[in-house]
C-alpha cells in the first residue's frame, strides 16, 4: 500500500507514474472508504490494522481517478507527535564525521515537527550558515510500540519514505554541546515523501538503495543494508526508552558523501536543486534558496 497526503487528504496512490511521481495516480481514502477513514493523513495511522484490512479486501475494485501531482504532495505523515533522527547509525559516514561507530543505540535527537514539509519546494538556507544534505529512510509508525522485539518492529511500522535530515553545521556543532535538534529543524529540513510504501511493498526492505544529487552530481549513494541498527533493530531500541505512536516518525541515519566530511568541505548554495532518491519508494526535489 502507498499511502499520500494530496493537499491535505489522504491519498491511495495505485500507479506511482514516472521516476520523479509525475503521473502518478490515485483515489481518495475518504470517499472510497464511504467515509470509514481520513480524509485527514494524520488520522490513518491510528486506524493503520484497521485500513490494512480494508484495503486488502477492497484493492481490486479500487479505480484511479485521481492525478498524485508530486508538486501537490505534503509529507505523508503530517502531525507525528514525536518525530526523531539516529546520528551516525552507518560506519562510514561516522568516519567521515570523525565519530566512533556506536555500539549502543546511536545518538537520537528531535525533529521538531515544524520543520516537516513535502517531496518538493523550496528550502530557505539560513543566513551564514553551512547547510547540508542527508538522504534517509524515515519510517513511520502504524501501530503503539513499547519495548517490542526487533523481531516484532517490521509490524508496527505503517512504512517507509524517503527523507531529507537537512543540517545547518554551524549551529549543530557550536558549544558547549552540539546542537542536533535545532540544527536540523529549520523550516523545511525535515522534507519526507513523496508517500508511504509498506513494507510489504518492498522486495527487502532491509536493503534499498538510497541517494542524493545536487544539480544532477551524485553525492550520495548508499545501501540501508549498511545501517548499523536496521529500522527493525533501532524501532525495537528505541522502543525500551519510549512509547513509540501511530504516525511518530523516525529518520534513520545518513550513508557517508555529506558536504561536512568532504575535502574541502562543500555546503548547499542558493539555486542548487537536491534530488533524493530511495529504492522501491521514490524521489524527492528541493530547490535551496
Ligand atoms: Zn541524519
Amino acid at each position: 500500500m502507498r499511502l499520500a497526503n494530496l493537499e491535505g487528504r489522504a491519498v491511495l496512490v495505485l500507479s506511482t507514474g514516472a521516476a520523479d511521481g509525475t503521473g502518478a495516480r490515485g483515489v481518495d481514502l475518504h470517499a472510497a472508504s464511504g467515509g470509514r477513514f481520513g480524509p485527514a493523513p494524520e488520522t490513518v495511522f491510528e486506524h493503520w490494522d484497521a485500513v490494512r484490512a480494508w484495503y486488502a479486501a477492497a484493492a481490486d475494485e479500487l479505480v484511479a481517478d485521481l492525478d498524485v501531482d508530486p508538486d501537490r504532495l505534503g509529507p505523508p505523515s503530517p502531525r507525528p507527535l514525536q518525530a526523531m533522527g539516529l546520528g551516525f547509525n552507518y560506519a562510514e559516514h561516522a568516519r567521515e564525521t570523525g565519530f566512533e561507530a556506536p555500539t549502543e543505540l546511536p545518538p537520537v535527537f528531535p525533529k521538531f515537527a515544524s520543520s516537516l514539509t513535502g517531496p518538493r519546494g523550496v528550502v530557505d538556507l539560513p543566513a551564514g550558515g553551512n547547510t547540508d544534505w542527508e538522504v534517509e529512510v524515515v519510517a513511520v509508525i502504524g501501530r503503539t510500540a513499547h519495548r517490542i522485539t526487533p523481531e516484532q518492529a517490521w509490524d508496527h511500522v505503517a512504512g517507509l519514505c524517503v527523507g531529507q535530515d537537512l543540517s545547518e553545521r554551524r549551529r549543530q556543532f557550536a558549544g558547549p554541546a552540539p546542537q542536533f535538534g535545532l540544527a536540523k529543524s529549520y523550516p523545511g529540513f525535515s522534507p519526507t515523501g513523496p508517500w508511504l510504501v509498506s513494507p510489504d511493498e518492498l522486495a527487502d526492505p532491509d536493503d534499498l538503495a538510497l541517494g542524493c544529487a545536487i544539480d544532477g552530481e551524485v553525492v550520495q549513494d548508499g545501501r540501508t543494508s549498511r545501517l548499523l541498527f536496521s529500522v527493525p533493530r533501532a524501532v525495537a531500541e528505541l522502543s525500551r526508552v519510549l512509547t513509540l505512536l501511530p504516525g511518530d516518525i523516525v529518520f534513520t541515519g545518513t550513508p557517508d558523501g555529506v558536504g561536512v566530511g568532504r575535502e574541502p568541505q562543500r555546503f548547499l548554495r542558493s539555486g542548487e536543486t537536491l534530488r533524493t532518491w530511495v529504492e522501491g519508494i521514490g524521489e524527492m526535489v528541493h530547490t535551496l534558496r
